[in-house]
């Protein structure tokens, strides 16, 4: 990645309040240090892993609330990881060197940002402001997670990133979608009026290992009822499509974004762009897992948008955008990962109940 002067020393984001976690770790020279909010989480932790693996030096915020430890695992031990526990709607200080911020700290499930409304809005609106300001303070390069969900129940199809959407501001969804939006305003504020290298993902539905079975998205839903042998449940019928992404390839789009270079101010969609009805998705997991679970309907959801998928054109013309995993792949693979996980997905689901209350009282 390309370096930026910096400014040494303390960092003070903006907004004030109560001083959180320093997030302070040695500084090997040479190596690009990149900040990752979010990172016990899904994304996060694969994103971690694969900055590492490319030499760079991590750390990672997180409050645990719907990501853990446990993601981390293989590299705690790293000499270039640190992992901060911390919460990004509230001020942070970061005294080493960071050179590219990457805020993908959010509740993301319906499930979740469902069970934590103001919370979901204070992460992409404070910790917007706070990350925005340490990266402006650093110098360093800002990577934003927005969403599919920025385009709202789309009129378009599939969606281009110049389409403004068609989102219910006070519906049930308006806490993501909505915040989401703000996140995507703020950026682009700081990178006019600031000049910061700012870049968007818009991501569109991804899957793989380390997804919490009891997080509320169809994949995991559908992977955990086949392989515990209980109905598989569609809403509506499940003739509402969406395009599914295998984590991996999700993550080379992300890293081409973050670290390539002449990229600054833009907006791109990632994803994937084959579109399967719901039903066949359920389908597909059954067949693949083995599984005798019939596949039950259930009410649609209101707000639930009938279609989904992305255009990818920009992706693939200013990143080589690629994607290598099919659908049948992608499932095969985290269905072998929820079968070995099972355990540990047991111990994850009581440590989300505890984490719930927690962020609840
Ligand atoms: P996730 O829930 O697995 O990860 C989110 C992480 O953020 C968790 O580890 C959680 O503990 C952490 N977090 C939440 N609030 C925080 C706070 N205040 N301070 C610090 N950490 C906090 O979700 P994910 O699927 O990995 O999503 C990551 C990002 O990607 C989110 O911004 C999400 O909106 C975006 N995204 C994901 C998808 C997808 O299909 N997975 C699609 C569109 C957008």
């Amino acid at each position: 990645m390309k370096r930026s002067p910096r400014d040494a020393g303390k960092v003070a984001p903006e907004g004030g309040g109560a001083p959180q976690p320093q997030a302070e770790a040695p500084q090997p020279a040479g190596k690009a240090h990149v900040l990752i909010t979010g990172g016990a989480g899904f994304i996060g932790s694969h994103l971690c892993a694969r900055f590492l693996r490319e030499g760079y030096k991590v750390t990672a915020i997180d409050n645990f609330l719907t990501g853990g430890r446990r993601n981390l695992r293989e590299l705690l031990t790293h000499l270039d990881f640190a992992l901060i526990p911390g919460d990004i709607t509230q001020p942070i200080t970061v005294l080493s060197r960071v050179d590219l911020v990457l805020h993908f700290a959010s509740p993301a499930s319906p499930r979740d940002y469902l069970m934590h409304p103001i919370h979901t809005m204070k992460v992409d609106s404070f910790g917007g402001f706070y990350t925005l300001g340490l990266a402006r303070a650093q110098h360093a390069r800002y990577v934003l997670a927005s969403t599919s969900e920025v385009y709202g129940d789309p009129l378009e199809h599939p969606q281009r990133e110049e389409y403004w959407g068609n989102v219910n501001p006070v519906g049930p969804r308006s806490v993501y979608d909505e915040v989401k939006r703000f996140g995507e305003a703020l950026t682009t504020a700081y990178h006019r009026v600031h000049g910061i290298d700012t870049r968007i993902a818009r991501i569109f539905n991804t899957y793989g290992p380390r997804m919490r079975r009891h997080d509320g998205r169809a994949v995991p839903a559908f992977i955990d009822a086949a392989l515990t042998g209980r109905p598989i449940e569609v809403y509506g019928g499940g003739t509402q499509t969406r395009s599914f992404c295998y984590v991996d390839d999700l993550i080379e789009g992300i890293f081409r974004l973050a670290t390539w270079p002449d990229l600054a101010g833009q907006v791109v969609n990632l994803g994937h762009d084959e579109e399967f009805s719901i039903l066949e998705l359920a389908r597909l997991v059954k067949e693949f897992a083995g599984s005798q679970s019939p596949i039950v309907e259930r009410p649609l959801p209101q707000d639930d948008p009938r279609r989904r998928r992305p255009d990818l054109t920009r992706a693939r013309k200013l990143l080589g955008y690629e994607l290598r995993v099919p659908l049948a792949e992608g499932l095969k693979r985290t269905i072998a990962w929820f079968a070995e996980h099972a355990e540990d997905q047991d111990r994850a689901a009581s440590a989300d109940e505890r984490v719930t209350h927690a962020a609840r009282v």
